[in-house]
């Protein structure tokens, strides 16, 4: 599985990489931002309200936003661990960084404390989310480009891409560094958007405690920084379903996927 995540990540990243070139040499009409969901969101009201688009998002961004909430519902936030190409960026340096300076986990220089983790991860998120939500219906143009790292990379020095951009990248994964995923945990304003629908999810993670030796290995190995040890269930909307804790596992049947069931209304049993 880690392989196939790997070779998945690698493919998509590639894929993304090389549509952008071919726009910016004038070779292809497609840009990099007519796959993004996030672009469907951004101009969801503008299409509700006025039946129109922003900008250059169009019909494809707003299918791909409706079938990302259908995957999240089903399966959490795989599209980050498995789909995202800025994702995956994050999550190599994430782990370049982790074996150069030799940490043990994936909590960074400063670990944050449970509590104002929680609250990066609720507040500043959807603050930046609401920003770029209210800047976008306002203007009616996709304001976020010039600060989105997908768009930066893959673009290609694409449209609204300035000198700045490339200083908030550099930001980002200067962040990165010493706070692993900081993006996609603190800033991400698609993880955001995702989140409701994610702690909705049906497919989780359970530890078996009858077969679980407490040694750790899972909390040092998810890039998320999630305490899969300490709890019976995966509940948290972060998980990516990314696997790599299953993999670092050395206890065979510890660690399962499940499919939760939905649960019923009390006196409906
Ligand atoms: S808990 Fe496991 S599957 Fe979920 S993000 Fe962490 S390592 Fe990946
Ligand atoms: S790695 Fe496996 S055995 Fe070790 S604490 Fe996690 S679930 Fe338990």
């Amino acid at each position: 599985m880690k392989r196939l995540r790997l070779i998945f990540q690698l493919s998509i990243v590639a894929a993304a990489a090389f549509a952008g070139v071919r726009y910016a040499l004038g070779k292809s009409l497609v840009s990099v931002e007519t796959y993004c969901p996030f672009g469907g969101l951004e101009t969801a009201w503008s299409f509700f309200t006025r039946r129109r688009f922003s900008c250059a998002a169009g019909e494809t961004n707003l299918a791909l936003f409706i079938a990302l909430i259908v995957l999240t519902i089903l399966a959490r936030k795989a599209f980050c661990g498995w789909v995202c190409p800025a994702g995956a960026l994050f999550e190599w340096e994430a782990k370049l960084a982790r074996r150069v300076f030799k940490r043990r986990d994936f909590s960074g220089v400063w670990p944050v404390p449970a509590k104002v983790d929680r609250a990066l991860k609720i507040g500043l998120r959807i603050a930046v989310l609401g920003l770029v939500l209210v800047a976008t219906w306002k203007t009616g143009e996709l304001v976020f480009r010039g600060y989105d790292p997908y768009y930066i990379v893959f673009s290609a020095h694409g449209h609204d891409v300035k000198a700045w951009s490339y200083l908030v990248l550099a930001a980002l994964l200067g962040l990165g560094l010493v706070m692993p995923m900081a993006w996609c945990k603190y800033l991400c304003p698609l993880g955001a958007a995702l989140w409701p629908a994610s702690i909705a999810g049906r497919l989780r993670l359970a530890r078996n405690e009858h077969h679980c030796t407490g040694c750790g290995a899972c909390d040092k190995n998810c890039p998320q920084d999630l305490p899969v040890s300490r709890v019976k269930e995966l509940t948290s909307g972060e998980c990516t379903l990314c696997l790599e804790c299953t993999a670092a596992c050395p206890t065979p049947q510890a660690l399962e996927l499940r499919w939760s069931a939905v649960p019923r209304p009390k006196g409906k049993r």
